[in-house]
């Protein structure tokens, strides 16, 4: 293996030692066409994009049956301890299969990190506005980086909800309206900083209470 594939960085990046080590964990991105390279990378750009440093770990676990891809949080004050956990058989159970759409779930993990100090209202202390507010800065990123997100639509639209993750076909819907929001906002010269951000995604909800409502039906019964 020529040098430049690994380094320090990437063996701190995923708390490994040793050749060994690096070398499961390239075979275990490798069975989903990724390198360990490219993971790096789609998380570095996510976390360019938000302006914040690089999560303290990177985890694979795309073997562990329990495994989710999702931010785990430890002190909501730092993103210094901040671990993002990747389960690459759970992307693919859920139609995730381009490098864009990988980029684009890897954003959604970062939003989290992003938002990981904003309590949000709604049912169950904003559970499900924490994720639609993270896929509403998804659908911002694709929008202002000009991303496809046509088949994550698909994919999501797809994916049923539960008493944390709202239905699909609501996600749906905020990663349309920020994607078209944000290029108006751009366009008008609004400061895209964070909070403009939420403010419009705090709009969209406004506009979609309803449905949101409607479908918490489903899971939350009161
Ligand atoms: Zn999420």
């Amino acid at each position: 293996m020529p040098n430049n594939t690994y380094n320090q960085e990437l063996f701190k990046q995923f708390n490994i030692s040793s050749m060994e080590e690096y070398e499961k964990l390239s075979n275990s991105f490798g069975r989903f066409g990724l390198s360990v390279q490219t993971v790096v990378d789609a998380v570095k750009s996510a976390c360019d994009f938000f302006n914040i440093p690089m999560p303290r770990l990177i985890q694979d676990c795309s073997d562990d049956k329990n495994g989710q891809t999702m931010f785990v949080n430890y002190n909501s004050g730092s993103y210094e301890d901040d671990v993002l956990c990747i389960n690459l058989n759970q992307l693919v159970d859920l139609r995730i299969e381009t490098i864009e759409d990988f980029y684009l779930v890897i954003t959604h993990e970062c939003a989290h990190r992003v938002l990981q100090n904003t309590r949000f209202p709604g049912v169950n202390n904003g559970i499900w506005e924490q994720e639609l507010a993270a896929d509403y800065l998804m659908g911002c990123r694709a929008g202002l980086h000009n991303m496809n997100n046509s088949k994550i639509l698909v994919s999501m639209f797809l994916t049923p909800g539960s008493y944390s993750h709202p239905d699909g076909m609501i996600r749906a819907l905020f990663v349309r309206d920020a994607k078209f929001r944000v290029i108006e906002m751009r366009d008008n010269s609004i400061p895209l900083t964070i909070p403009n951000l939420l403010n419009e995604f705090m709009a969209c909800r406004q506009k979609y209470l309803q449905e949101i409502q409607e479908c918490q039906q489903k899971y939350y019964r009161f």
